[in-house]
């Protein structure tokens, strides 16, 4: 497979590239590019160069643009993924996977019974990851990471296919979660195997390893928000997530 390098400067109509930092590193010392060598680059705009390493230094790599070419692989379904993600190395899976899905965004949540979310440090990290996985699975378009949000706002939300992964909320209905009746036109809650969706856009919120509390799924509830039941058996923060996300994504 041809080796793909990221430019944090847009690349347009640009007949050389400068690669520096991480990238520029990655090239020269672990890839060991020598002049002549042919690579490919993206800047996260959908469009991919080919391009002909031209000279190495220490810590930059000059390369000169071959040709270019507008790649799209991004699902015709944007899916935002909310999430109380868990510690450490599970972020970054959790981030490459959703990457290769073809997630759109994933927005951090802070939740009642929630770990504490990554601080600019941590996300500016996980930004770094999603780069790497782009470039192993060819996607031209960057997923974005968002900033760090409550679970209270982020359920404000609309416009949007929205659901809300809880266990066993096949069995909840309207009147026994809130004491009161929601919409008595539709359910409020939907079997992971009845959504088919082809395109447009989705958003999914994903809780902790305590799970979204009683009050939490009712104020979604209450905003129109479907519970979704993906099956008896608990499910990791990671496995619901990468769950739902290949659910709607894969093959498309
Ligand atoms: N301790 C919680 C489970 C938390 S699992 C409990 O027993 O209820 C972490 C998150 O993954 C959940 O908040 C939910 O968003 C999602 N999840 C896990 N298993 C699920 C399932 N079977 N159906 C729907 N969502 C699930």
């Amino acid at each position: 497979m041809t080796q793909r390098y990221f430019s944090d400067t847009p690349i347009g109509q640009a007949t050389s590239v400068l690669l520096q930092g991480s990238e520029a590193q990655h090239l020269t010392r672990v890839m060991r590019g020598k002049c002549g060598d042919r690579v490919e680059l993206f800047d996260g705009s959908g469009w991919q160069w080919s391009a002909e390493i031209e000279q190495v230094g220490r810590n930059e790599a000059a390369l000169k643009i071959l040709s270019s070419e507008e790649v799209d692989l991004e699902p015709a379904l944007a899916l935002t993924v909310g999430i109380a993600l868990p510690k450490g190395d599970r972020q970054k899976w959790i981030v490459e996977k959703l990457v290769e899905l073809g997630v759109t965004t994933i927005i951090p949540l802070t939740t009642t019974r929630g770990v504490a979310q990554p601080v600019e440090k941590a996300l500016v990290r996980l930004r770094h990851h999603v780069i790497s996985a782009c470039k192993q699975c060819g996607r031209n378009r960057l997923l974005e990471i968002g900033d760090v949000a409550s679970l209270e706002v982020f359920l404000q939300r609309t416009g949007e296919r929205r659901f809300i992964a809880h266990p066993r909320s096949a069995q909840i209905d309207g009147d026994n979660i809130t004491g009161e009746t929601i919409g008595e036109q539709e359910a409020c809650n939907i079997s992971i195997r009845d959504i088919q969706l082809e395109s447009g856009d989705a958003v999914v919120a994903i809780g902790p390893e305590g799970g979204f509390s009683a009050e939490e799924v009712t104020v979604a509830t209450r905003l129109q928000w479907k519970m979704v039941d993906m099956g008896p058996r608990i499910l990791r923060i990671e496995t619901a997530a990468l769950a739902f996300a290949a659910r709607l994504l894969i093959g498309i």
